[in-house]
């Protein structure tokens, strides 16, 4: 059975919760490929000291780790927010087909707030984006989570 976006994207969610568990700031990813999750990742910058450890390498990673293939043809990724130049470079670089998104990020996003990498025909790779799914969910998990900041200091 062929699940819907929302129904992967609820997934990308209680990766993003485990990201707020361990005090990062709460992104989560996962990509799918023929109905089947193939790569999970949430953000883990702090705990690992590592500018690079975004939601979407972590997960892009695990994927080519699983297919044993850089080449992520025919997979799809969801996030819970939009992705920055770096992710959306990787995106590129790893070809998937499409990619979902929460929220916009309009300080650093690079699938359509401020750039549309991942879109852009001067690439030989194109990505088809869809953003906004689920925005709500995804935005009020990192309100609370700059909320706790905030109190704690
Ligand atoms: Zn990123």
């Amino acid at each position: 059975m062929k699940q819907s976006h929302e129904y992967w994207m609820k997934q990308a969610l209680i990766q993003a919760d485990k990201a707020f568990k361990s005090k990062e700031i709460p992104v989560g990813a996962i990509i799918i490929k023929d109905g089947k999750v193939i790569g999970r990742g949430y953000n883990q910058k702090e705990q690992l000291n590592d500018p690079t450890a975004h939601a979407e390498i972590i997960a892009i990673t695990a994927a080519a780790n699983t297919l044993e293939d850089w080449r992520l043809n025919g997979c799809t990724l969801y996030v819970t927010k939009e992705p920055c130049s770096m992710c959306a470079g990787a995106i590129i670089n790893a070809r998937l087909d499409l990619i979902v998104f929460g929220c916009y990020d309009e300080e650093e996003g690079c699938c359509g707030s401020l750039y549309q990498l991942c879109g852009d025909p001067r690439f030989k790779t194109k990505v088809s984006v869809k953003g906004g799914l689920m925005e709500k969910q995804s935005l009020s998990l990192l309100k609370d989570f700059f909320k706790s900041r905030r109190k704690k200091v």
